[in-house]
């Protein structure tokens, strides 16, 4: 998902929040919205689909100076018009709304207490559990209120929340999903899950918030307390290969370079001998990129997206994702024809993608399809966020890479390695990245699959 807060008492705050969105839309495309106030009262408009259909006939007027948003990709609970963030309720201290990146991992116990407690729930997301705590917290202060839920919650949560005169901001102990905060031309204040959301509304970077950091945004500015301390820092390295968007930068880490340098990575562990080094877009463009730079391999537009088409990792069953495929890409005849390729792309998920592609390219004449992948092979569910959770969906934990180069139909097949993908994201060390999808390291405790305690 991508969050955003703004507090501005000098702006059209509705605009710049759907701005911001519409930047950080490639975060989640199932549904968005915003929260916003006239100064007394929090309202919420949200809807299904992309931000430019949520608000087809305009943002809404609101006069207030804090807004927040959301843009939501869906992990826990299903794809439902009831999980449309932001949420808003009233607790004993006021209203409040929140967004929330990431998942929980203690949701499970955390929700049958409250039910113990006789809490009801409208939704099946985890975030209204932390609504939920919050509310019920015996703490005088909200602020306290807040960090006391967020001590109590474990596994991924970048969160904006606002009041009606405050906008909060808070980062997970392992800091797995990104959280940054930027300035406004007036001065005002942006949290955004990405730097491409405050370039869109031309607000200035000015730090990422840190792990365990909870931001207070008031007329006064900004103030911090770090609520917790976890033993490790663990940022997503998935966020470097495929999630963010190539023109932020996340805790330091341009996720443009990061993919360049993937790309000549992979050129170091393949060397292959080929004509043409050709992308799967837009996922895979910078790394293929860095290959061919790295080689000296011409690289060529070999595909072309349909660019009215989302991402097709969304499309809910199998049948469906691999129409989407067929509509979403196809091959420019004349630049393949008679060639080796390297087709370079982020990741293989369940295979579907990389199967249909090679099977077109091959069909167009190219004479031999060598594929390479950034993300090392997915094996591992994933808890923070990243919808890989159902494990028998993961071709590369059940097959081996040479039956996924047999299913898939390539000549060649190589994954990025480990070390290979920690190098890239040069600017973080290796210790602070989370990998569990590829290695099995989960940094957190995780849900049981089942009463038998299995894992997944
Ligand atoms: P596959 O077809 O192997 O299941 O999926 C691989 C394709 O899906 C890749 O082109 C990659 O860009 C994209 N992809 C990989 N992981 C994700 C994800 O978590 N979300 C979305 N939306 N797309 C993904
Ligand atoms: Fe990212 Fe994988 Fe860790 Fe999930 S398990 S947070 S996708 S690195
Ligand atoms: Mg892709």
């Amino acid at each position: 998902c991508g969050v955003l807060g703004i507090f501005d008492k000098n702006l059209d705050i509705p605009r710049y929040i759907y701005w911001g969105l519409f930047a950080l839309q490639h975060r989640g495309q199932e549904s968005g919205g915003m929260a916003l106030t006239d100064g007394s009262d929090i309202h919420t408009f949200r809807g299904m689909g992309l931000i430019s259909s949520v608000f087809s006939e305009g943002v809404p007027e609101e006069e207030g100076h804090i807004g927040i948003g959301h843009v939501r990709y869906s992990t826990t609970g299903s794809n439902n018009p009831r999980n449309i963030q932001p949420l808003a309720v009233y607790t004993p201290m006021g209203q409040l709304a929140l967004a929330h990146n990431g998942n929980l991992t203690n949701t499970r116990i955390l929700r049958e207490e409250l039910d113990k407690g006789g809490a009801t729930f409208q939704t099946t997301m985890d975030s209204e559990i932390i609504v939920n705590l919050i509310s019920r917290s015996q703490k005088e202060t909200i602020e306290e209120r807040i960090m006391e839920s967020m001590n109590r919650i474990h596994g991924a949560f970048s969160l904006v929340l606002m009041t009606k005169d405050k906008l909060y901001g808070v980062r997970d102990p392992h800091g797995f999903r990104p959280l940054c905060i930027g300035r406004t031309e007036n001065g005002g204040w942006v949290l955004s899950s990405e730097t491409c959301g405050l370039d869109a509304i031309g607000a200035t970077f000015v730090r990422d918030v840190k792990p365990g950091e909870f931001v207070e945004i008031n007329e006064q500015g900004v103030k911090s307390t770090i609520f917790s301390v976890a033993d490790r820092k663990q940022v997503c390295s998935f966020e470097y290969i495929y999630f963010a968007r190539p023109d932020s930068i996340i805790d330091g880490q341009d996720v443009y370079q990061a993919r360049l340098n993937m790309g000549r990575e992979m050129w170091n562990e393949t060397q292959y001998d080929a004509d043409l080094v050709i992308s799967v877009p837009d996922s895979g463009n910078t790394a293929a990129i860095g290959y061919s730079m790295a080689s000296g391999i011409p690289f060529n537009h070999g595909l072309i997206k349909n660019r009215y088409m989302g991402r097709t990792f969304i499309k809910p069953n199998q049948k469906q994702r691999e129409l989407a495929v067929r509509m979403k890409l196809n091959v420019v005849k004349s630049v393949v024809r008679g060639k080796r390729i390297i087709m370079v792309d982020d990741s293989i998920v369940r295979g579907t993608t990389s199967g249909i592609i090679c099977k077109l390219l091959r069909e167009a004449g190219a004479k031999e399809v060598y594929m390479c992948v950034s993300a090392p092979p997915i094996m591992y569910p994933c808890f923070y966020g990243i919808d890989t959770s159902v494990r028998k969906e993961l071709i590369a934990s059940t097959l081996s890479v040479e039956q996924i180069q047999k299913y898939i139909g390539v000549d060649k097949l190589h994954f990025i390695s480990i070390d290979g993908l920690c190098r890239s994201i040069s600017c973080i060390p290796r210790e602070d990245l989370c990998l569990a999808c590829f290695n099995n390291d989960y940094p957190t405790d995780i849900p049981l699959a089942n009463e038998e305690g299995e894992k997944y």
